[in-house]
């Protein structure tokens, strides 16, 4: 099928441009030039009422999407509020997607999450995992619910001709992520601990788990390079999963994070709390193939992360 291409004049939503990825893909849009992008605050639209998402598509009629909106969260989040997590993603999908068509979208993008394949799936995980097993119990409503996106997309390319695509994003870290120490991800987490650690002279930092699980990180500059990619590039069905190909344990991570902060104290492994799934590695080879790699090095990423979050304080 011929790629529909967006074109720097396009009407371009960003659904959740506030968010991670979404302000992500902002910066990138604005600085490639694109003059039209269609931006909402959750306070003006909320994704989860059918009807205001539908009279904005009829108003706005924008041309391309990125659906980058969802109720996210780490571990802890996910496995507390699991009703606002399922609820408020299928709620967004649905309602995202089905407008989108409606209303004449001419492709739009949906962005997943790697935790959609199962908790024990072969490592690293092929896009054709999907649905082969049962699914890591912390995130399951998460992961159910972008199941869901996943396949709603599907369903109206096959029975619309929508072109919809979807992607699949290894765990993202970078500028405007959540710094809450209950509701965030590992990694800024561990940013936030060993950056007060450092400077309270702290002996020892609490890393929750074993330190064994191991875990793949993306930038988010480089998801969004990869969305903007596979919007001008890909149009099929078949799910894209984007990361680096590479891993390292929670606690190389916690390592790297100490060595960036300039900690010299102790790693304390809480181990009363979970480890979650023992492994995430996304296969990105249907990704390479297109000709797409990440340029931003794990330390890197972490350094400027660092750097941002110093900056968010002042
Ligand atoms: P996951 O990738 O969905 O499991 O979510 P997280 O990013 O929240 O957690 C990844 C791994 O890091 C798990 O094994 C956590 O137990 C571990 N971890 C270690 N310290 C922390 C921390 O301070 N916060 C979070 N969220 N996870 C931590």
């Amino acid at each position: 099928m011929q790629p529909i291409a967006m074109q720097k004049d396009s009407r371009i939503f960003i659904a959740g441009h506030r968010g991670l990825v979404g302000s992500a893909l902002c910066r990138r849009l604005c600085s490639d030039g694109y003059q039209n992008l269609i931006l909402r605050q959750h306070a003006d639209l909320d994704l989860r009422d059918a009807g205001a998402v539908r009279s904005f598509f009829e108003t706005e009629r924008p041309e391309y999407v990125f659906l980058a909106a969802a109720t996210v969260g780490g571990i802890f989040a996910n496995d507390s509020r699991p009703a606002e997590f399922i609820y408020d993603n299928l709620a967004i999908e649905i309602n995202v997607i089905d407008a989108a068509y409606r209303c004449g979208v001419k492709k739009l993008e949906f962005l997943g999450s790697s935790c959609i394949y199962p908790k024990l799936a072969p490592q690293p995980m092929k896009e054709e995992y999907l649905l082969t097993g049962p699914l890591e119990p912390t995130n399951e409503w998460y992961a159910v619910a972008k199941i869901a996106g996943i396949k709603m997309v599907q369903a109206y390319r096959r029975q619309y001709g929508f072109s919809g695509i979807s992607l699949m994003p290894t765990n993202l870290y970078g500028p405007g992520d959540n710094f809450d120490l209950q509701s965030s991800h590992v990694l800024p987490a561990l940013i936030r601990k060993f950056h007060e650690a450092k400077i309270a002279g702290a002996p020892e930092v609490i890393v929750w788990g074993t330190g064994s699980p191991r875990r793949e990180f993306l930038h988010v500059d480089d998801l969004a390079d990869a969305s903007v990619f596979l919007m001008q590039n890909y149009d099929g069905e078949g799910i894209v999963n984007v990361g680096t190909g590479s891993d390292v344990t929670i606690r190389e991570l916690a390592e790297i994070i100490a060595g960036v902060t300039g900690y010299r104290g102790r790693l304390h492994f809480d181990t009363s709390k979970p480890d979650g799934t023992p492994r995430k590695l996304l296969d990105v080879s249907r990704l390479e193939s297109m000709g797409w790699h990440p340029r931003i090095a794990l330390r890197e990423g972490i350094a400027a992360t660092h750097d941002w979050y110093k900056s968010s304080l002042l």
